[in-house]
């Protein structure tokens, strides 16, 4: 029996998933032991809260630990901790020297050249021999670490699959995030993760944006993942979109740590995934998975859960290659966007939007005090009875828009991107109260101010209803039943083109005017 055991991981996202059920299977068969996991500090958020083991030992591989004589401070910490068992799941030089001179009473798992002679038993990490190559003979990575564990151990794999868990300030943190994105979310979030890390692991810019469209039209939400490299990409895919403006679509990308990326993952009904880490964590989530894979190897290092879909191209005999450039990247151009909107619709099941009568805000004098082109948090203030109102149309069951004119773009006081904070701002403030907006819709054009890109006789600058449009075509509405309340005349004329019923707000609190109209509107 050993007591008191060191398993050694510094490698990447997926790597260091693929090793979690060695943690599982220690765990069940060695009870009593001490188990303690070496990772990089870097990603040491997946496994900072497994319950299969006692301690993290973080290793600062790129910082501090890259220093050699602090890596041998470092080795010198393990040896006087007399592990009885060493288990080393990678064989790349730093992890085997780690391992060789661990003064291990037993030390187990792949090497480099050179250090092999220092371990008990060397095991031989066939998948990481024919990473390039599908080969069906081989077992999965991560069942391949339990087989040889079992082989040389004699302990029977306890395989639950990749597995990861979140503390309960991260999930309340995901939480407040996915509802200032989404509010109720009427509908099935679709997660995009569109990078990896090499090119031509990645599906084309085109395609993703492709199903992003679809998914939008048949009524799902996405949310875009990614870390701050791919920040780049998504937004070429966002540009290229029809719908890449859609009131459903969040860009979480380059905001999360791993353990916020799993705790969101979680709330998405399908998780679209190039081969990449987060394609990884999305499986120790037990997400449904839809991956596209191209250059890499699916057999030995996929989606490790049997209801995932992998999606490759056809007929491409040169695939995986294994190659990080290709000059004709037909494994990727291959892929259809149907298919891939197909395979993620079947896995996600149909997100039926309901119809539901709608409430459009003006935004500045009915939400808020009128100061004239308010676009900072600090000179928002809301007016009376204004977030309960919100909530009132929540609790029933409306659709929640605004529609606000904000020429003060066009004047060249503030930018878009001012105005699309300061929306996200408003979101998050009622979301503590558990309000929401679903969609804000504005007009930053004006017909005879400021500068030419701005400057235009548009459709959605109210009176015109073409704000009002907008939100009826992404969402189903119920216009019967639905109403504007407005501060200003060309609010409620906007409400009446577009066949709404509008009222003219004048009082001092809106809650008290809300239940005056509703009645109104029963009549
Ligand atoms: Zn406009």
């Amino acid at each position: 029996m050993y007591k008191n055991i060191l398993v050694i991981n510094m490698l990447h996202i997926g790597d260091l998933l693929l090793a979690t059920p060695v943690l599982t299977t220690l765990r069940a068969n060695y009870p009593q032991a001490h188990i303690a996991l070496l990772a990089d500090a870097k990603i040491d958020g997946l496994v900072k809260y497994n319950k299969n083991i006692d301690e993290l030992i973080s290793v600062d591989k790129k910082g501090y630990h890259n220093k050699l004589s602090n890596y041998l401070k470092l080795i010198l910490a393990i040896r006087r901790r007399k592990f009885d068992l060493v288990i080393n799941l990678h064989a790349n030089e730093r992890a085997s020297a780690l391992a060789a001179f661990s003064a291990g009473k037993r030390i187990i798992g792949y090497s480099s050249p050179g250090f092999g002679i220092f371990f008990d038993d060397l095991l031989n990490n066939k998948n990481f021999d024919h990473k390039l190559k599908n080969d069906p003979e081989i077992p999965h990575q991560a069942k391949e670490h339990l087989e040889l564990l079992e082989t040389v151990l004699g302990i029977p794999p306890v395989d639950h699959g990749l597995e990861m868990w979140q503390d309960q300030a991260t999930e309340e943190k995901a939480a407040a995030r996915w509802f200032s994105a989404f509010g109720q979310q009427p509908f099935k979030v679709v997660g995009f993760n569109t990078g990896a890390s090499w090119p031509t692991k990645r599906w084309t810019p085109a395609g993703f944006a492709a199903v992003g469209d679809k998914l939008l039209e048949e009524g799902y939400g996405l949310a875009f993942f990614g870390g701050t490299m791919d920040i780049d990409n998504v937004n070429q895919i966002l540009g290229l979109m029809k719908h890449g403006q859609h009131s459903r679509i969040a860009v979480f990308t380059g905001k999360l740590d791993l353990l916020e990326l799993g705790a969101l993952i979680k709330k998405c009904a399908v998780f679209l995934t190039n081969d990449s880490g987060p394609m990884h964590v999305a499986v120790a989530q037990k997400a449904a998975v839809v991956a596209i894979f191209g250059s890499s190897n699916e057999v030995g290092f996929g989606p490790y859960a049997k209801a995932a879909v992998v999606l490759t191209a056809p007929g491409v005999a040169c695939r995986p290659c294994g190659q990080h450039n290709c000059d004709h990247h037909s494994c990727m151009k291959n892929i259809k966007p149907e298919t891939v909107s197909d395979a993620v619709i079947t896995a996600a099941g149909a997100s039926v939007l309901e119809p539901r009568p709608a409430v459009f805000f003006d935004r500045d004098g009915v939400l808020n005090v009128d100061r004239e082109y308010v676009y900072r948090e600090q000179d928002f203030e809301w007016n009376s009875g204004a977030i309960e109102t919100v909530k009132y149309f929540n609790d029933k069951g409306y659709y929640t828009f605004v529609v606000t004119n904000q020429s003060g773009v066009a004047r060249g006081f503030y930018q878009e991107s001012d105005i699309k904070a300061l929306h996200q701002w408003i979101n998050e403030e009622l979301a503590r109260h558990g309000a929401h907006i679903d969609a804000f819709y504005y007009c930053p054009h004006h017909p005879e101010a400021g500068n030419a890109t701005y400057r235009k006789a548009c459709a959605c600058r109210k009176p015109q209803p073409g704000l009002i449009f907008q939100a009826m075509q992404e969402w189903p509405v119920e216009i019967a039943n639905s109403l504007l309340i407005g501060d200003n005349k060309r609010d409620v004329a906007a409400a009446e083109a577009a066949g709404v019923k509008g009222f003219l707000f004048d009082g001092d609190n809106i809650y008290e005017a809300t239940q005056k109209y509703i009645r109104i509107m029963g009549e």
